[in-house]
């Protein structure tokens, strides 16, 4: 099983250390981050499994941390708050936290939250499939079943329909090579007549809608003699 990276965006060093220490005893490996702005920076270059975030940092706060990272993550996030009147604003759509601790807390039950909210995601760290709510998520590629729409960075691609079922089947399982004859297929129907070099140009296509968003990252990898894969670790820099 591999480690679990819990980020922890707090400016009390003390706190901090006594937090990272736990989660460290507890098998997480994880990393510490004083400043709301460059937190968000890091979780953009390298998605962690967990965010326990504080409210009251300098520059930019917690609430406005947690909004920020919703527009391009679903990453869990824990909010520490000594603040009980702010507790249904974190919870709800407004900030998108996934639950809260309330200052003090003891060691303890952080890690037992911490636990709990990562049972209650998906295991594969950097995507899930959201049966509720029919969505793949990638990191910050967001494809909703329901209404054929794919978002990148909350920017909405436009796609036509093999595009998308495209994206669908390389999104579904992130890291699996699949061959041209197999895309084709899943892409057009077995009953089709199509070539091999229709599902490259779909690639090049998609590559370069996808790449107006996220310039500096290869997400479809070409896999020489084999195929195509979704680089599914695309925001693990570990
Ligand atoms: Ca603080």
């Amino acid at each position: 099983m591999t480690q679990k990276h819990i980020l922890i965006i707090e400016d009390e060093q003390k706190i901090a250390a006594i937090l990272k220490d736990y989660l460290e005893k507890s098998s997480y490996r994880v990393t510490i981050i004083g400043r709301g702005d460059q937190a968000v920076v890091q979780v953009r270059k390298s998605l962690p499994d967990l965010i326990l975030l504080d409210i009251m940092l300098p520059v930019m706060d917690g609430m406005a941390v947690c909004r920020e990272i919703r527009k391009f993550s679903s990453v869990p996030v824990i909010m520490i708050t000594a603040k009980v009147e702010e507790i249904d604003r974190l919870l709800g759509l407004e900030i998108g936290a996934d639950d809260y601790i309330c200052k003090p807390f003891s060691p303890r039950e952080v890690v037992a939250r911490v636990k709990a909210v990562l049972r209650r995601v998906n295991p594969e760290p950097f995507w899930g499939n959201d049966a509720v709510c029919g969505h793949l998520i990638l990191g910050s590629i967001v494809l909703d079943e329901a209404s054929h729409r794919v978002t990148v960075n909350s920017k909405e691609l436009e796609l036509t329909p093999s595009e998308f079922r495209l994206m669908q089947v390389l999104i579904s399982q992130p890291g699996r090579v699949f061959s041209r004859d197999e895309l084709l297929a899943r892409v057009q129907g077995y009953d089709f007549e199509g070539y091999d070099r229709t599902i490259d140009s779909h690639i090049k296509n998609l590559r370069k809608k996808i790449a107006v968003h996220l310039p500096d990252q290869e997400i479809i990898s070409t896999v020489y003699g084999l195929g195509y894969k979704l680089n599914y670790a695309m925001n693990d820099t570990s």
